[in-house]
């Protein structure tokens, strides 16, 4: 099968899943920033030193990137979810609890994909877990699906979005997240 069939055929697999928009980029075009990592140390989210796959936890963002660069490719997908008004946290979360349905699906699809290596990122820390482990001091209950997310390896999303001809905000009312499926052919 020629390469752009088999991306053709992965963007399929993703909005058939519920993804609003999906491409295949090549890795080269997604843009990095090791500052994201400063970010993160605010604990903006809450989530910093809270979860096994956010900071400091996830590991060195250099060593990170340079594991993301490793990969050849990468399919971006988002799910688009809309809001009551900019006020809407439960709307927020409804759409957040779907993407991370998506996302789960997405990969039990990609397992069955003859890629040589994978990684998959997701938006925001890892959910598997109503609670993480971490805040129990406990080990990751699940380290082969745990996920971190494309911040965490110090993707700029935004920048990503534009590199996969999508947009980063999909309108007034709707809030937008991001997956991404890192392989190699
Ligand atoms: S699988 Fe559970 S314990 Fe492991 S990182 Fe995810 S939420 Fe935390």
């Amino acid at each position: 099968m020629a390469i752009d069939d088999v991306f053709a055929r992965l963007e399929a697999l993703a909005t058939g899943l519920g993804a609003y928009r999906a491409k295949v980029i090549p890795v080269d075009r997604v843009e990095t920033d090791v500052s994201f990592r400063e970010l993160c140390a605010k604990n903006v989210c809450g989530n910093y030193g809270k979860c096994w796959t956010c900071p400091p936890d996830v590991g060195e963002i250099d060593a990170l990137i340079a594991k993301l660069r490793s990969f050849e490719y990468i399919l971006v997908y988002q799910y688009v979810g809309t809001l009551e008004d900019s006020f809407d946290f439960e709307g927020m979360m409804d759409a957040a609890l779907k993407h991370n349905e998506l996302t789960a699906a997405v990969r039990a699809a990609c397992e069955k994909e003859a890629f040589r290596d994978r990684l998959y990122l997701c938006a925001g820390g890892c959910r598997i877990c109503p609670v993480c482990a971490k805040k129990t001091g406990e080990p990751c209950r699940h380290p082969g699906e745990a996920l971190a997310s494309l911040e965490a390896y110090g993707v700029n999303v935004s920048r990503l979005a534009a590199a996969a001809d999508m947009k980063y905000i999909n309108g007034q009312n709707t809030v937008t997240y991001f997956s991404g499926v890192l392989f190699s052919i």
